[in-house]
């Protein structure tokens, strides 16, 4: 069977435009050349994890990094057993969220040691702007800021390597941050991530392709700028949506300089409230409200992923991407989705990609 060839061609909902048996396609892609370490995922809710576990076995997914709630690390354990290990976040949970982010992050990250965890997310995104400025306390929640430089200072005293999140995609700064004014440019927001790499120099992941995917030559000067940074190819949508922008052969140059520091991740989000129809979800949640859609959105991520960097695969994404009517709402709908041109990657550089560069993080 072809990759893509079981489509219906029946909209089946916002994960699977054509009606693809997410299955079927599996065996169509076949075991990956190697197997996949997928080094971003948000891994929560028992039942919503035995449904992505199985959409792991599928696509041969063996090992999983997750930056799952403090308090679920050992139920999502008893689900993945050695196949899962996490990364701290703050309490996303806490009514006080200028607290979750600040001080409150100190004990969090001092929990998370003790549980085993190596790995201490930042999360930097402009939206952290907006949580500062409703908190009253403006500018508190930029990389730079104090609170940021005490929790990197904890993590790094406990021998602990830093995750990033940056910067949103050009999409949003061209919409919801347009103002530069409150928000800062894009280009702005690597100021501080760059004075970061400088002071601590811990191997120090950024998501979601270090938050440029739309420019690689940017990225490639970051990269040659400072050896203890990774990039991670997470955020399905973003990704497959940029990275078929850029010509093939520029796109390998570039993973073939930098081979060993570009890892695979999904960004995938597990919920049990994927599980359960109900009024009143947030958007996340409202992205799947039985265990069919569950399943589908987190294997459409697996699907569109794999068929990128693997096959020469060329056609609409099978995922709705809201991104393309928040810039033109007059010429898409919110269930649109762009073209996807994937880069047929060889076995040599999926390894890379799929296990190699995590594995030279882990080990840096
Ligand atoms: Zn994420």
């Amino acid at each position: 069977m072809r990759v893509g060839s079981s489509a219906t061609g029946l909209f089946r909902g916002a994960s699977n435009r054509f009606g693809l048996d997410y299955r079927a396609e599996a065996s169509a892609l076949g075991a990956p050349s190697v197997p996949i370490i997928d080094a971003h995922l948000h891994v929560n809710g028992t039942r919503a994890a035995l449904l992505l576990r199985d959409c792991c076995d599928l696509y041969g997914i063996e090992r999983l990094h997750s930056m799952t709630h403090l308090e679920q690390l050992d139920s999502i354990r008893a689900v993945f057993g050695d196949r899962i290990e996490f990364i701290a976040v703050p309490n996303f949970a806490d009514p006080d969220r200028l607290h979750a982010h600040t001080t409150g992050y100190l004990d969090r990250i001092r929990s998370f040691h003790r549980e085993g965890v190596r790995t201490v997310k930042f999360w930097a995104a402009p939206r952290a702007t907006d949580i500062a400025i409703e908190a009253g306390s403006p500018g508190s929640l930029g990389l730079g800021a104090p609170a940021r430089v005490d929790a990197a200072d904890l993590a790094a005293s406990l021998g602990m390597r830093f995750m990033v999140h940056c910067a949103d995609p050009d999409t949003w700064f061209a919409t919801r941050y347009r103002d530069s004014a409150i928000y800062g440019t894009k280009r702005s927001h690597y100021e501080p991530l760059e004075a970061m790499l400088e002071r601590w120099r811990v191997p120090t992941l950024v998501a979601h392709m270090g938050g440029w995917p739309e420019d690689i030559e940017f990225l490639d000067a970051l990269l040659l700028r400072h050896a203890n940074l990774w990039l991670d190819t997470s955020a399905t949508k973003w990704m497959v949506r940029e990275l078929s922008q850029h010509p093939r052969d520029e796109l390998i140059a570039f993973l073939d300089r930098h081979r060993s520091r570009i890892m695979f991740g999904s960004d995938t989000v597990t919920s049990d409230d994927h599980l359960i129809a109900m009024d009143g979800k947030t958007e996340m949640a409202a992205k799947a409200s039985d265990e069919r859609e569950a399943f589908e959105l987190y294997a459409s991520r697996y699907w569109t992923l794999r068929s990128f960097w693997e096959t020469c695969w060329s056609g609409p994404s099978p995922i709705s991407d809201p991104d393309l009517a928040m810039v033109d709402p007059i010429r898409h709908g919110p269930l649109d989705a762009p073209g996807i041109h994937g880069i047929g990657l060889d076995a040599e550089r999926l390894s890379w990609l799929y296990r190699g560069a995590v594995e030279a993080f882990l080990a840096a």
